[in-house]
């Protein structure tokens, strides 16, 4: 791990913070600061940086955390009505936490990508 990474400190307990579902490849937490009315985060257990970082090697994780993704939607009651899945990579995309992790975000009409 990197041990100024947010994102492996809550997977460490280190920061309290609500696990709402783990497994082998990822955990999932609530952003702390919501951009629709469900907004997760699943981050993998592996400190990873970035998208250009993957490699055929890393199919597990990914596939892995799309499958958390869609049990998570269903449990949050969002599967039926909708919903989008965003990784941010680097500077222009948005990203702040440098390690991997996908956004869940639903439970509103969202805007159209323009
Ligand atoms: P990014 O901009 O890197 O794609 O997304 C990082 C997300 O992590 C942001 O939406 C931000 O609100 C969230 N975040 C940052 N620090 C924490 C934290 O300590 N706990 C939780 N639950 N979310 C965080
Ligand atoms: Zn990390």
């Amino acid at each position: 791990m990197a041990n100024d990474c947010i994102f492996c400190k809550i997977r460490d307990g280190k920061i309290p913070s609500e696990i709402l579902h783990r497994d082998d490849v990822c955990f999932v937490i609530r952003d702390i600061a919501p951009k629709a009315t469900v907004h997760l985060l699943v981050i993998p257990n592996e400190h990873f940086l970035e998208l250009t970082g993957l490699t055929p090697g890393h199919a597990d994780m990914i596939s892995g955390m799309f499958l958390a993704a869609k049990e998570m939607a269903k449990r949050e009651g969002i599967d039926k009505s909708g919903y989008r899945l965003v990784f941010n990579q680097g500077s222009d995309g948005g990203q702040e936490v440098p390690h991997l992790h996908l956004h869940v975000l639903g439970g509103r009409k969202l805007a159209a990508m323009g």
